[in-house]
């Protein structure tokens, strides 16, 4: 049983702290942020994310995880500090590490014996020896009694799986220019089995980068084969699919649709390629990935509009608002480029997300009507577009919708539906990379491959 203390309990801190909590380890759980707090201590989850709320209460009940805004309270005696604040993009592109170096400086503050200061941040590479020199600096007033290391310790967690990844990683990555410390972590992590990578701190920055930029490069490779697909008419699911059997390839991350958003994706490739400018490396894949990924979202409104013929005034709804499904997190999420662009050209735009309407009504442009189903979202509308893949969306009662809208179009951002059915029910239909003359084609080639 080790005492460790989280500093930060947005999506990563608070599954990190809950999940090692569940570990058999003391945790105490920081943040700045009072009404967070107030609202953990109270037994509310101040976010949305699939198992957690179970796995708090249960470890908060076993006296095994608490929460506080009291570095004070929290940090001195704790044998590991996990650093879990955010790094949002800076105006220029770059990391914005304010909240990393205000953590690091009270945690200088307050330590007391030996701690392993742990950066699970996405952060620049060269943060872990930042950190390292703040709190050296910042140690004067207890260096008697204190003591620390750094240790990096990238996060790969996805929202809406988080705890299910955080306990089964696919690899844990460390590093440190303490190997004892760096052991001493990966000894906190040995009963999740997984393999585990030591090496020093730059590498293993660099590591959690590289990972999130060759994933948003996937995505942003086959929204451009998705955008050939419907100038030649091939179905780019199909192409997908056919790629995805090839074991050098893998099917993962080859969906074609609006593009990529969330809280790392797009902060991290501008990130990276942010830090290979400044120092005079030319990262032109990474740029490219960045305009792909505005042009997918800029491609579909043009569908919209070819399909409408203009969207001035015409009543648009959207299922759907959420980054991905699973989860409430709107930043970045394609449906605020799309949405803003439509109300810009003078749409009507009404709106429902199964859990992500509180953070969208924060972040949406005036005008837009908030909706409590699919339905009332549908109805009058000249269009539906579906730009979040909610399993709920699934299920839709299409001949009701049908009934309720002006007319039968659906523009689906992420190629939930099949063109055929949606045909066969009546709607107009657009997705993306799967133009209709491609359909039947592609079904029955498909088909013929599932019966051999
Ligand atoms: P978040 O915004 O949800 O949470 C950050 C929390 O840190 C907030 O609650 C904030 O109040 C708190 N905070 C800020 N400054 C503080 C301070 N000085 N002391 C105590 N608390 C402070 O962020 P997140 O999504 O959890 O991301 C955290 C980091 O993990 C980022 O670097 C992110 O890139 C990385 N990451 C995120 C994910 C993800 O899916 N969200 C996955 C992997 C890695």
């Amino acid at each position: 049983m080790s005492k460790i203390c989280v500093v930060g309990t947005g999506y990563v801190g608070l599954v990190t702290g809950t999940c090692l909590a569940d570990m058999g380890n003391e945790v105490i759980g920081l943040d700045i942020d009072a009404d967070k707090i107030a609202r953990l201590q109270a037994g509310e989850l101040p976010i949305y994310e699939p198992g957690l709320e179970e796995l708090v209460k249960r470890n908060v009940e076993a006296g095994r995880l608490k929460f506080t805004t009291s570095y004070e309270e929290a940090l001195p005696g704790a044998d590991f500090a996990f650093i879990a604040v955010g790094t949002p993009q800076g105006e220029d592109g770059s990391a914005d590490l304010k909240y990393v170096e205000k953590a690091a400086q009270s945690i200088a503050h307050v330590i007391k014996g030996h701690t392993i200061i742990i950066n699970k941040s996405t952060v620049p590479i060269g943060t872990g020896d930042l950190v390292a020199g703040i709190v050296d600096r910042g140690m004067n007033g207890n260096r008697d009694y204190a003591s620390f290391a750094v240790v990096s310790n990238p996060e790969f967690l996805r929202e809406g799986s988080a705890v299910y990844d955080f306990t089964h990683p696919d690899r844990i990555v460390l590093g440190s220019t303490d190997r004892a410390a760096a052991d001493r972590v990966a000894e906190l992590y040995s009963a999740l089995k997984a393999p585990t990578i030591i090496t020093d701190l730059r590498t293993a920055e660099m590591i959690k980068y590289a990972s999130n930029a060759i994933l948003a490069t996937r995505i942003s490779f086959v929204n451009e084969i998705a955008q050939i697909c419907d100038a030649l008419g091939a179905d780019v699911s199909v192409v997908a699919e056919g790629m995805g059997y090839d074991k050098r390839i893998g099917p993962q991350f080859l969906s074609a649709g609006i593009g990529y958003g969330g809280s790392c994706f797009p902060k991290d490739v501008k990130a990276l390629a942010h830090m290979a400018e400044t120092i005079n490396c030319h990262p032109q894949l990474l740029l490219a990935v960045m305009d792909i990924n505005q042009d997918a979202r800029r491609n579909f409104v043009r569908k919209i509009e070819r399909g409408l013929g203009s969207v001035t005034n015409r009543k648009i709804g959207v299922w759907g608002l959420a980054f991905k499904p699973n989860t409430d997190d709107m930043r970045e999420a394609p449906s605020l480029d799309i949405i803003t662009a439509l109300i810009r050209k003078g749409a009507e735009v009404k709106v429902y997300d199964p859990v992500a309407m509180k953070m969208a009504r924060k972040l949406l442009p005036g005008g837009v009507e908030f909706c409590n189903d699919p339905y009332s979202v549908a109805t009058d509308a000249d269009a539906v577009l579906l730009l979040t893949e909610w399993n709920e969306f699934k299920q839709v009662d299409f001949g009701r919708v049908k009934q309720l809208m002006n007319q039968p179009w659906l523009f689906d951002g992420r190629n939930l539906y099949n063109p055929a059915d949606m045909e066969k029910l009546g709607f107009k239909y657009e997705s993306v990379g799967r133009p209709v003359l491609a359909n039947e084609k592609s079904v029955s080639r498909r088909s013929k491959v599932e019966s051999h």
